[in-house]
């Protein structure tokens, strides 16, 4: 069985079509992540899954029951992370897990997981007094008090700093370690990365790339990125001379990133152009290609512009 199985689905609000016939099956066991830009129907899906949002039309499944007939049954086995400005602030953070842990039979010893969180120490504080991050953390522990089999986590270390935000993909590698499912959206490229074992692009409510990072960025067929800024609008036909070329995007401000397999060569062939056409590549940056790069392929711009 599947942990998580979405069929044709679509959602629309008025004429903004938020999921455009999504199809996808996650695996028990496996970090699927959900990368895409704002907008792209990363949170419209992961509420649907969840059962908060009804489709327009398609299928769920999440270990084999309907989040809508079967709520209930679902809620006790996954664990959901609410959007952080959703926690009630005039509660204690140890009234706050209190609350939480009474919506489950079996719950995790809910002070070790705070202490985990590095949150122990604020048990006493009210939800307002907390800072951004520790609000963060705090609606991710709450993801983690059944210890469910299946985690849902919306963008969960958006607004942390790099420290914390490694440490959060150390609990969730810690969760993979048990054997859970863990589905996240994110528009982190590094995040979906380092820490999924599939990523499911997506754009406009579609669905435009899903396999290993490691599969997506082969396909791409240009392990570096090359990066320059003209002053002058260039002539694109031109640039195709360049060894090793696979993608020129020009973005704004005269911004150029080219895909290229072979960096030296092909350096040395922008080189070259720049002699003969008389322009000079500024803020030049020469980076191996991430999934931001099969992003940009697939779609023409960054996942964050
Ligand atoms: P973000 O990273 O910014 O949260 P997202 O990928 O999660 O973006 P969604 O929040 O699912 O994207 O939004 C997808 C599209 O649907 C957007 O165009 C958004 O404006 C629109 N949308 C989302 N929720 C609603 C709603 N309740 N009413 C109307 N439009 C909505």
């Amino acid at each position: 069985m599947a942990a998580i199985e979405v069929e044709n689905l679509h959602k629309a609000y008025g004429k903004v079509r938020a999921v455009d016939d999504i199809s996808f099956r996650v695996q028990i066991g496996e970090i699927f992540g959900f990368l895409g830009p704002n907008g792209a129907g990363k949170t419209t899906t992961i509420e649907i899954i969840e059962g908060y949002r009804k489709p327009d039309d398609g299928r769920v499944t999440v270990l084999g029951l309907d989040p809508f007939r079967q709520p209930y049954e679902m809620k006790e086995r996954v664990g959901i992370m609410l959007q952080s400005t959703s926690l009630y602030p005039d509660l204690r953070v140890g009234e706050i897990i209190k609350l939480f842990a009474g919506y489950y039979k079996h719950t995790v010893d809910t002070d070790a997981l705070l202490e985990m969180m590095g949150l122990i120490e604020k048990k006493g504080s009210f939800a307002r007094e907390l800072s951004g991050g520790q609000r963060q953390r705090l609606a991710l522990t709450l993801a983690f008090i059944n210890d469910a089999e299946i985690l849902f986590l919306d963008e969960p270390t958006a607004g942390l700093d790099p420290q914390s935000r490694r440490t959060v993909w150390e609990w969730i590698d810690g969760a993979r370690q048990k054997r859970k499912t863990a589905f996240i959206t994110t528009h982190y490229i590094e995040e979906a990365e380092k820490l999924c074992d599939r990523v499911a692009i997506i754009d406009h409510g579609r669905i435009i790339a899903l396999d290993t990072p490691r599969r997506l960025m082969a396909d791409l067929e240009a392990e570096h990125r090359i990066e320059f800024v003209a002053d002058s609008a260039l002539d694109l036909a031109k640039l195709w001379d360049i060894p090793g070329l696979c993608t020129v995007v020009n973005g704004k401000k005269g911004e150029y990133t080219l895909h290229v397999s072979a960096p030296q060569r092909a350096l040395k062939g922008l080189m070259a152009l720049a002699a003969e056409e008389g322009f000079h590549p500024r803020d030049l940056r020469v980076e191996g290609a991430t999934l931001e790069d099969v992003f940009i392929k697939l779609t023409g711009r960054r996942i964050r512009e």
